[in-house]
């Protein structure tokens, strides 16, 4: 879905343990302002040292700011200080402490432990053999390395300058990297990590996280401009921080999509729609927007920020499904079976590309005579450990993923070569029928990729037939009505799958170019040697007959109800009762054995 690199985001990683609302303040911030002093750290277990430093640099102002002292005797203290000091730009670290390694290990729990990427660390040691490897100074980004004898005024002055840029240009890039330059709001990716940071306190008792996507924004930007279309966004921006105050972090994640985190009672879906009722003003224009909302419970995600933006976003795409302007609140049971469907779909992916697909065909017959008239092509999905997903499931995500349109394509190609080979062998007028869905029959390419594989297959147009289904075929009576004239004008025979099931005004079924109505199973299973069963089956026989078709039954399992569809005059008919579907091989051994293959 989104695409940010981790990278990027992990090298500019704030403070785990910064303290959240700090965060929250900070979001308002410029740019880098975070006061009028450079703070600086000394760790050193010498008191005099400290004296030193401080005396050394008194006075002194870098970059119009002037420096302000904390002050460590062990590595310990440091660590207290850092935990709960923020904006600490330069830490002056002794190397040989409580312990030999007692700097280095500070350095290490800084970097590694507490996350202060932006804090710049310049090391000192009395003696020039402490020296660390450079391997640790590239590590753990240690800025410079001296001897406490280089260190006089003006060496000092000159490596705290250097270092002190150094802090502020990351600084500068981190507001890059982490703000929204337009409402100057956190960015997703800070939204990420400021989610982290409350998982990673332990903090998800009472926080909810929602996305808030404002309506129909791309038209705003359309008809009244970029400008006031940013305008727009600084004003939702504005609002939405004004009203949910200090506890809740408000971040601009997409160009129109907000990230809000905060306590149930403030990112509450009621009021926050609420603050929609009224109009943006926005130049002296007053606009009316609404917004839909997904929600998530930090319990019910606790796993990363991303975890929980990505389910809070399943939540949104629920909202906008329903209705604009509406919320859903992310439930478990959501993202198992949104992660099963993409499971599935990766699945089918992959089954395309390693053979995994392939067709099978199903006899069809004439029911007076039993002779072979036609097979249907059915597609087949068979994993590797031998077990098949059914059509019936992998179809409809196929269609939903359009993935279809390529699939379909296929089992046209792969039906008609196969009608080719069987042609080849005897049976000149035999027909194959193949199922075609919905977004595959409307696309504006179908009719060409159907000319396309009649004549790179060599088949005779009126041996290959089109399965629509029934509700398919009566949607947009007109476009329907266009396109199957183009298709019969080509040659090609169709039939209307599934017959029963839709709601077929008899009107345009009568305009419609259909060669044959395929009785769904459902009416075929119903029929038994009661004579008074199976009125559906019997009345579209009859409707067929009276328009002039060619009717099939599906689904015949049984000897009687063959006969009772004979008996009802229905020309044609499928199933288990004559054939299962079968792959090529099997097909031609089932022909060969019914003399079907002179
Ligand atoms: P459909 O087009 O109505 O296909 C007939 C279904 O009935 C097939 O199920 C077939 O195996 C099954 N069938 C045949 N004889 C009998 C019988 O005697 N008893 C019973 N109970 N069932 C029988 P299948 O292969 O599972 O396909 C299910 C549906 O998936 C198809 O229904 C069709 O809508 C869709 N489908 C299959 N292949 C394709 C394809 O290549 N493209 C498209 N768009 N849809 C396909
Ligand atoms: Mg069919
Ligand atoms: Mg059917």
């Amino acid at each position: 879905m989104h695409n940010e690199t981790m990278t990027y985001v992990n090298a500019f990683e704030h403070s785990a343990e910064t303290d959240f609302l700090d965060l929250v303040d900070d979001t308002h911030a410029a740019v880098v302002e975070v006061g009028s002093v450079w703070r600086l750290l000394i760790v050193d277990d010498e008191p005099d040292v400290h004296r030193a430093t401080t005396f050394a640099l008194n006075g002194l102002s870098i970059f119009g700011r002037t420096l302000e002292f904390l002050h460590a005797y062990s590595a310990e203290q440091a660590t207290a200080i850092l935990r709960k000091e923020r904006d600490i730009a330069v830490v002056l670290l002794d190397v040989v402490m409580e312990r030999e390694d007692a700097g280095l290990a500070l350095v290490k729990v800084i970097r590694q432990d507490l996350k202060l990427t932006d804090l710049r660390i310049i090391l000192r040691t009395g003696q020039p053999g402490y020296a660390p490897e450079i391997e640790t100074i590239h590590a753990f980004d240690i800025n410079d390395y001296k001897t406490k004898s280089e260190l006089t005024r003006a060496k000092l002055y000159a490596t705290i300058t250097a270092a002190l840029r150094t802090y502020d240009q990351i600084r500068a890039l981190d507001d890059l990297a982490f703000y929204d330059n337009l409402s100057r709001l956190p960015n997703r990716n800070r939204f990420i990590n400021l989610i982290d940071e409350r998982l990673s306190l332990g903090q998800y008792g009472d926080v909810v996280i929602a996305i808030l996507d404002i309506d129909d924004f791309s038209e705003v930007n359309d008809a009244l401009g970029h400008q006031q279309g940013d305008r727009l966004l600084r004003a939702v921006a504005e609002r939405l921080t004004s009203s949910l105050g200090e506890t809740t972090v408000v971040a601009r994640i997409g160009s129109d999509a907000f990230g809000l985190m905060g306590p149930s009672s403030s990112v509450d879906p009621l009021s926050l729609l609420e603050l929609f009722r009224l109009p943006f003003l926005v130049q002296d224009d007053s606009m009316m927007v609404t917004a839909t909302l997904g929600l998530v419970s930090l319990t019910d995600t606790k796993e990363a920020g991303r975890d929980a933006i990505k389910d809070a976003n399943i939540a949104l795409k629920r909202a906008k499904k329903n209705r604009r302007g509406s919320f859903v609140t992310y439930t478990l049971d959501m993202g198992t079976e949104i992660r099963e469907r993409v499971r599935l779909l990766q699945g089918l992916r992959s089954a395309v590309d390693t053979n995994r697909l392939f067709v099978v065909y199903q006899p069809q017959v004439q029911l007076h005579t039993g002779k072979v008239v036609g097979m249907e092509a059915l597609l087949r999905w068979r994993n590797d450990d031998g077990s098949y997903v059914p059509p019936d499931r992998f179809i409809p995500l196929a269609e939903a993923s359009g993935l279809i349109i390529a699939l379909g394509d296929w089992v046209l190609r792969m039906a008609c070569h196969e009608l080719v080979r069987l042609q080849a062998m005897g049976m000149a007028s035999l027909r194959v029928s193949v199922n075609v869905s919905q977004l595959q029959f409307r696309h504006p390419d179908f009719v060409e990729k159907l000319t396309l594989a009649i004549a790179d297959t060599g088949i005779e147009a009126a041996n290959l037939e089109l399965e629509i289904t029934e509700s398919v075929a009566m949607e947009d009576p007109d476009f329907m009505l266009e396109r199957f004239s183009v298709i019969k004008a080509i040659g090609v025979t169709i039939a209307i799958d599934d017959f029963g099931t839709g709601y077929s005004s008899l009107s345009h079924l009568r305009q419609l170019p259909i060669d044959r109505l395929k009785i769904d199973r459902a009416f075929v299973n119903e029929l038994s040697s009661d004579i008074l069963s199976g009125p559906i089956a019997a009345m579209v026989i009859e409707l067929g007959r009276n328009l002039n078709m060619t009717v099939i039954a599906e689904g015949i399992e049984t000897e009687n109800q063959a006969e009772i569809l004979r008996k009802m005059g229905c020309h044609e008919g499928q199933g288990y009762f004559y054939a299962t579907p079968m792959a090529p091989p099997e097909l031609k051994e089932w022909l060969l054995a019914r003399h079907a293959i002179p």
